[in-house]
């Protein structure tokens, strides 16, 4: 048996890659095929997977998915009882912002920062294009990302067309499986491209997929920008939209609400009409940021669970 990282999917098959670099155009075992729960594959980029060779060189059948740390999912686009998996064992998810007019992205942040948590991953924020920022507006972004990094999350200001920018963010990507998420016209393709200098191209691209594999640009797949390091490439998903977050636990995602649940009067406050809400009182003390709170209020009230 041979262990390894699945790097890209199309439909049955998967290609996975082995930890000495070999990479398997793979099938799954029918058993594990049938052990969908509830989601619309079973196995996801990301995953790490224990596989066996076939006689057929580059070949391989998996036979196991090892547990996930964490995972990337979104309500199945054609089937709503279902999840769609989008990747797994997740390091980093990077939400990818304009840097101009930073303070009016803070609710989609929020958004982010909220389905981060639920599903256990990192978050952070990149700010793109910097270099159009006047003095004002450098002060305001700066403000902002305090905010942020106080409530420890990982911010950078950066121009994807700044190679020592670039570079800066690069190391902090070293190592690790980081997902890349953004609105379309952030500069995400201009970013991923200079990250990846010399050899940009989605791995797995060439694998054989016979009539059917023609969909290389719809499905989700790791970019190998360094050795070990990749990232996630996930077309038209342009953010992670809130999937299986429960109106109730949205509080425990803000972690300055987080840090104070156990203050309230009632167990199961909701921090909005609540006597003896200490999330209310520390609005009104300034000690948790009113954009904040009205964010929580927001992805409260929109929440479909
Ligand atoms: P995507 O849709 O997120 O992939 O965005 P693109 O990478 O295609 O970039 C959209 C536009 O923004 C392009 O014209 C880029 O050249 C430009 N752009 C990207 N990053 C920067 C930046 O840091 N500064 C400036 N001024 N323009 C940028
Ligand atoms: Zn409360």
């Amino acid at each position: 048996m041979i262990a390894g990282k699945v790097i890209k999917t199309m439909g049955a098959w998967c290609q996975v890659r082995s930890e000495d670099g070999q990479e398997y155009a793979c099938q799954l075992r029918g058993k594990l095929r049938l052990q969908a729960i509830k989601t619309t594959a079973p196995v996801v980029i990301g995953d790490h997977v224990q596989l066996l060779p076939l006689a057929t060189s580059g070949q391989g059948v998996i036979h196991e998915v090892l547990p996930r740390k964490n995972y990337l999912i979104r309500q199945a686009p054609h089937k709503k009882a279902y999840g769609q998996l989008l990747a797994a064992n997740v390091d980093l998810a990077c939400l990818i912002v304009p840097a101009v007019k930073a303070a009016t992205q803070c609710l989609s942040i929020d958004r982010f920062l909220v389905v981060a948590e639920a599903l256990g991953v990192r978050p952070g924020v990149v700010f793109n294009k910097i270099d159009l920022l006047d003095k004002a507006e450098q002060a305001a972004l700066a403000a902002l990302r305090k905010l942020y990094e106080v409530l420890g999350y990982e911010t950078w200001a950066l121009s994807a067309l700044h190679e020592g920018q670039v570079a800066t963010f690069g190391q902090a990507l070293q190592g690790k499986v980081p997902l890349l998420s953004g609105p379309s016209g952030v500069g995400k393709s201009t970013l991923v491209n200079a990250l990846a200098p010399a050899a940009h191209q989605r791995v797995g691209a060439t694998v054989g997929m016979g009539q059917r594999g023609r969909h290389t640009t719809t499905h989700a797949a790791l970019f190998e920008i360094s050795p070990q390091t990749f990232i996630i490439d996930t077309p038209g998903i342009q953010s992670l939209v809130p999937y299986a977050v429960e109106k109730a636990t949205i509080g425990h995602c803000f972690p300055e609400i987080r840090n104070l649940l156990a203050a309230c009067q009632f167990y199961n406050c909701t921090h909005q009409h609540e006597p003896g809400c200490a999330v209310v009182q520390a609005v009104t003390q300034g000690t948790i940021a009113a954009t904040r709170y009205e964010n929580y209020l927001e992805i409260v009230r929109t929440s479909v669970s």
